[in-house]
């Protein structure tokens, strides 16, 4: 019978009130193996058993844990098994953890739900309610300790209720920070769209309601930022938000008013329930029902068999969609890639074109939090937009390690910083391009060392000489050291699970600077101890346009067929359909005389040129889009590959062209998209098997974007072990480039001390 072991941290008020007994026993009664150990951020649990007991086990600790342990976050992590039969409780850890860990911001918890619904409670309708267990920390959290003077809430002072509260070691309010009531704490207005105050207190959250029911945009300043809301039923205001917002297509997430409306629209199945009610209660993405009861507009995620959805996680967002009965769209409160906005007068001006009523409150958000984003692969979650609820809580290394300020790449940034043992990464800061998000990421960067009181020994930053991240650190005073894109994805990959080499490392995703010059993006490194090789990728093709190419998926299906035929592509037409006679002729000479059209590897792009060449779509509207449809079309009945070959030399180089040869004669033939997009999704599987068998390692870790796609991943899963291999994959750090920073740091000291080096 096939074992698993592993790793829960758990963080929360579980010390002192007989966690660990509670944990030995129920352990015990399911046979596992392994350990619980009292550490400074909450208990450490290795658990080794079937894969079924485990997962029994950790939903059974959360159900069942003793009556005042809170559980405000619960990571678990796989190990290889050590084969442990017994299970033990062992002494307190004290090493490792002295440094303060700051809390992310939690959910409401069920009793401040409660209170704020009881007509006979002093915080009756209280939109600031919270206790020790739940409420603002990150996002109000000035600086170290964390006491109230070192929050935002120290301009309000206290009411003596308030104050006996906090000073009774008995109350639930004992030193929660940020305790407040309707006579001493934050408060509401609203506002018309010139700032002009209409209402205040529970009269503006009843108006607010109002305007949302008569399908106006609602700027709403929440925990981490402001969001913008509308009735997600109605169409005339979900189609002015996106025109307004300058967001064509992508999907907009939901907040639905309760789980049971919830499942009117998807199937939740018993881990999307647990995220969707932790304290972290992140976006889930899930599947919609094949038939739901008609309720949401189809604009809201167009084209699209998911939804993102998530439950209120704020006693203002309780009291509003309570007052509301409907499920409202609930999108960042930006415009599309800069960050969200947290001031009201800043909103008042970035928000100008967009919103039409503001329900602002007086609590000042100290740092930007988005809503993140999570969704199941294979049985598991995966963090795809870390920051609400998970940010700033660290991810442990093995060992301790010099101090790494890591910059990060350019899209989905995020910076880290590592202290000793720990990796504390930023909350998602967007795409550096925009001034906004660029402002946001020096802010992030000047803060998490300051928050930590660290001063950095060395920075870290992409490859890629041209990012802005790189720029900046290009003017930091600490030694610098760059790191290779995708080693920083597999480096995070394996820092997450806690992978020693040997191990073949596999990054796919859309961009990422490679050692040659070249744009990589379909590569496979073999990881040994003091060097990494670049043991595989896909054939290049050029990229007509370089970065338009990212809008334009028949920009890539150009450069693949251009590799396919070269100049004989320009003597059939039906090929060139996508273009005009006159974008033939600027293309054709890109192409030949290689203008503005740079060499990739890269398997978004890849994606991109299948789904084009599929006959998807042409252009897209948001990053990843034509991929993400190629992995909706699939036919799940298809059993059949598109045919690949995988040459000799080093780095063996995996020839699609078989694969497109073989898609141009089905498309002639008019076969089926769904057909087309199965076929190429399993030559990939079988890419990975066929490359993962010629390097020889047992441990195969997958990181990057493309690895968001839930097919290609369980598939790839299921193959790699039906072969025998330990595929490992992310979860609570992003497998985008999200997870680049904490890969940098990963790899940083190695490389600047030349203990690791580039195999060519
Ligand atoms: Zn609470
Ligand atoms: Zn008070
Ligand atoms: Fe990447």
């Amino acid at each position: 019978m096939k074992r698993d072991r592993i790793r829960i941290t758990i963080r929360g008020a579980v010390q002192g009130v007989g966690f660990r007994p509670f944990i030995y026993h129920l352990a015990t009664e399911l046979s596992l193996g392994g350990w619980i150990v009292n550490c400074a951020q909450g208990v450490l649990i290795e658990a080794e058993g079937l894969p079924e007991v485990l997962e029994h086990f950790c939903l059974r600790l959360q159900k069942e844990k003793p009556a005042h342990a809170i559980i405000q976050s619960l990571a678990s992590t796989n190990l290889p098994p050590i084969d442990e039969k017994h299970f033990e409780i062992r002494e307190s850890d004290q090493g490792g953890g002295k440094t303060a860990l700051i809390l992310p911001d939690l959910a409401t918890c069920a009793e401040c739900v409660s209170e704020v619904l009881d007509p006979t409670d002093r915080r009756y309708r209280y939109p600031f309610n919270n206790c020790t267990h739940c409420g603002p920390r990150f996002s109000i959290i000035e600086a170290l300790p964390y006491d109230r003077v070192h929050t935002s809430m120290k301009k309000f002072t206290m009411c003596t209720d308030c104050e006996r509260e906090y000073r009774d070691p008995a109350n639930r309010r004992f030193h929660a920070e940020p305790i407040a009531c309707p006579r001493c704490g934050p408060r509401l207005q609203l506002w018309d769209s010139l700032g002009k105050t209409l209402a205040a207190d529970d009269a503006a959250l009843h108006r607010a309601a109002g305007q949302i029911r008569a399908g106006k945009i609602l700027a709403l300043k929440g925990l981490g930022g402001f969001q913008l809301l509308v009735d997600a039923r109605a169409h005339g205001a979900i189609a002015r938000l996106r025109a307004r917002k300058h967001r064509a297509e992508k999907p907009f997430g939901v907040m639905f008013p309760s789980l049971e409306a919830l499942r009117s629209q998807c199937r939740v199945d018993d881990l999307e329930e647990r995220l969707l009610l932790s304290s972290e209660s992140p976006i889930v993405l899930m599947q919609k029902l094949a038939s739901p009861v008609p309720l949401l507009d189809g604009a809201v995620a167009p084209n699209n068999p998911n939804l993102g959805v998530m439950l209120p996680y704020t006693p203002l967002h309780h009291l509003l969609l309570r007052d509301l009965g409907f499920p409202v769209v609930a999108t960042s409160g930006n415009l599309s890639d800069e960050p969200i906005c947290i001031d009201e007068s800043e909103a008042l001006e970035r928000l100008g074109g967009i919103a039409d009523f503001y329900l602002i409150h007086d609590r000042p958000i100290v740092r930007h939090v988005d809503d993140s984003i999570v969704r199941v692969v294979h049985g598991r979650e995966m963090i795809l937009r870390r920051a609400r609820g998970f940010a700033p809580l660290p991810i442990a290394l093995r060992q301790a390690q010099p101090n790494v300020l890591a910059l990060g790449a350019h899209l989905k940034s995020t910076v880290a910083l590592s202290v000793k043992r720990n990796i504390f990464v930023s909350q998602h800061i967007g795409d550096l391009s925009t001034q906004p998000a660029y402002d946001a990421f020096a802010r992030a960067v000047a803060d998490l060392p300051a928050l930590y009181d660290v001063k950095p020994d060395l920075v870290a930053h992409d490859l890629h000489p041209e990012y802005l991240s790189t720029r900046f650190a290009v003017q930091l005073a600490a030694p610098k050291v760059a790191v290779q894109h995708h080693w920083a994805h597999v480096a995070a990959c394996m820092a997450e699970n806690d992978l020693e080499p040997p191990l073949l490392g596999v990054a796919w995703d859309g961009t990422g600077y490679g050692y040659d010059g070249t744009i990589w993006g379909g590569e496979f490194f073999l990881v040994k101890e003091a060097c990494w090789q670049r043991f595989a990728h896909f054939r290049t093709f050029l990229l007509p346009g370089g970065d338009a190419a990212v809008k334009e998926p028949r920009r890539s299906a150009l450069g693949l067929l251009y590799e396919i035929f070269g100049e004989e592509l320009w003597d059939q037409p039906e090929l060139l359909t996508a273009f005009s006679a006159s974008e033939q002729k600027t293309l054709r000479r890109m192409l030949t005389k290689r203008i503005n059209a740079p060499i990739t590897s890269s398997a978004g792009r890849l994606f991109d040129g299948v789904a084009a060449l599929a006959g998807l779509r042409d252009r897209s509207s948001f990053e990843g889009q034509a991929a993400m449809e190629l992995e909706f079309a699939i036919d799940p009945m298809v059993e059949e590959s598109y045919p690949f070959s995988l040459g000799e030399d080093v780095p063996c180089l995996i020839d699609w062209a078989p694969a497109l040869r073989a898609l141009l004669v089905d498309r002639r033939n008019q076969l089926p998209v769904g057909r087309i997009a199965a076929r190429f999704h399993h030559m990939l599987g079988d890419a990975i098997v066929a490359v993962a068998r010629r390097a020889g390692e047992k441990q195969v870790a997958l990181s990057g974007g493309c690895f968001q796609n839930r097919y290609l991943t369980e598939r790839v899963i299921d193959q790699l072990r039906a072969n025998e291999f330990q595929p490992y994959w992310h979860q609570r750090i992003p497998p985008n480039d999200g997870g680049i920073a904490p890969g940098q740091i990963y790899l940083a000291e190695k490389i600047h001390a030349r203990t690791l080096t580039n195999a060519l």
